[in-house]
């Protein structure tokens, strides 16, 4: 089992070439194999009863399926689902599936932890660990369907195999720094003898790595872009989002008007609403301007609150005060109100309990220390 080599790993053309060069397999093989793959899940290469016997065993000596186990499934009162996924190498990921009015929309992780460090976010908080892999990228959707699968044998649950239309970037991790992989995943997720989701239904975040917003837009991207903006001033986008000093605001905008869109699509603009850090009349004033000739549209999300990271969210009446003024100019813009926070699952709140542990033992010691402080005070 060891050395069989994970067949997860290659988009249709590489598999092509890999069958072709490892086993002499004619290439249209590859074709007749995804969709064993991703449409019907199949686990076990023997199974795959319209390839050749012959082939079938070949691979079966050669390869494997992976499957991330599920350490956890939680339900949030408001219909999301949390999962906790754990790695060949024990470390763990989660992904979250989001309720919404009209359909369910996946939100997966691109690695665990991440190195951009956001001040506001909880996965920041934990730094990163390591990249996924692709076929750890794509074991989150196949997990989740299998599992939802296994659950849907209970009718009463409502939810169908096929019920995930839409897909998102959003979990754990800056996807652009794991960009090879995650622009694979996304080809097989589009491919129609892959998962065949609609490029239009997935969506890729990034913090702003100009070099890889440039290339995500060369290639052609099999998916909608979303940056998180968060601020209107170098200034303040420099002590939220550490990269802003690399790529500051005015090259991240160039790079989003030069970004190539097809037909009406548009590039969403994530605002986290930070109480009296990007929230004021003065950011309200210059966020158009900021994003003039960029054809977009801007989702303004309530600060999900993380303890000790020293942020709130800001009013309520501020968030729509900035949706209705940002509409009265014509411009698009949502507000995303959270979802499963009572379940961490809400956006920027997912760390693994690998790092809430170690959170803990952290503030355990500090506690340690300032009573020591005080015992000596008192001495
Ligand atoms: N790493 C990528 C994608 C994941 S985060 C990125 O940063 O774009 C998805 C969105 O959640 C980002 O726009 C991020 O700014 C936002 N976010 C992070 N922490 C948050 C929090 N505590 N509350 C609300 N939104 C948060
Ligand atoms: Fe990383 Fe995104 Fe969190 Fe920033 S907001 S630390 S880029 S996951």
């Amino acid at each position: 089992m060891e050395n069989l080599i994970d067949i997860l790993e290659f988009d249709r053309a590489e598999l092509a070439a890999e069958l072709q060069a490892k086993l002499g397999v004619e290439p249209f093989r590859a074709k007749q194999i995804l969709p064993w793959l991703y449409r019907k899940r199949e686990q076990t290469f023997s199974n795959m009863t319209d390839v050749a016997a012959k082939v079938r065993d070949q691979l079966s000596a050669t390869y494997r399926i992976s499957r991330l186990p599920i350490v956890s499934h939680q339900r949030s009162k408001d219909g999301t689902r949390k999962f906790l996924f754990q790695l060949a190498d024990g470390k763990k990921v989660e992904s979250v599936l989001i309720r919404q009015p009209d359909r369910w929309t996946l939100c997966v992780s691109s690695q665990v932890g991440c190195a951009i460090g956001c001040k506001f976010c909880r996965t920041g908080e934990m730094g990163l660990m390591r990249s996924l892999k692709t076929s750890e990228i794509l074991g989150q959707v196949l997990g989740v369907q299998d599992e939802i699968a296994r659950l849907h044998q209970n009718p009463d649950d409502g939810i169908r195999p096929d019920f995930f239309t839409n897909m998102v970037f959003m979990g754990m991790g800056e996807p652009f720094h794991n960009f090879d992989n995650v622009t694979r995943a996304l080809r097989l997720l589009t491919d129609d003898l892959g998962f065949g989701l609609s490029q239009r239904k997935i969506t890729v975040s990034t913090s702003g790595l100009v070099p890889e917003i440039k290339k995500f837009g060369e290639q052609g991207p099999p998916a909608n872009l979303a940056v998180s903006l968060n601020a209107t001033t170098d200034e303040v986008r420099d002590r939220l989002i550490p990269i802003n000093k690399r790529w500051p605001l005015d090259e991240l905008l160039g790079a989003l008007q030069r970004f190539p869109l097809k037909g009406r699509q548009r590039i969403t603009l994530e605002y986290v609403m930070l109480k009296g850090v990007n929230d004021t009349d003065a950011d309200l004033k210059r966020l158009p301007g900021l994003i003039e000739g960029i054809p977009s549209k801007i989702n303004l999300i309530p600060y999900n609150n993380n303890s000790g990271l020293g942020f709130e969210s800001s009013d309520t009446e501020t968030i729509y005060r900035f949706q209705q003024v940002l509409l009265s100019q014509n411009i698009n813009a949502t507000i995303r109100w959270s979802k499963g926070n009572d379940i961490d699952a809400a956006c920027g709140q997912l760390a693994t309990e690998d790092s809430k542990k170690k959170r803990k033992e952290l503030a355990n010691l500090e506690k340690e220390r300032i009573a020591e402080e005080t015992a000596m005070q008192a001495l």
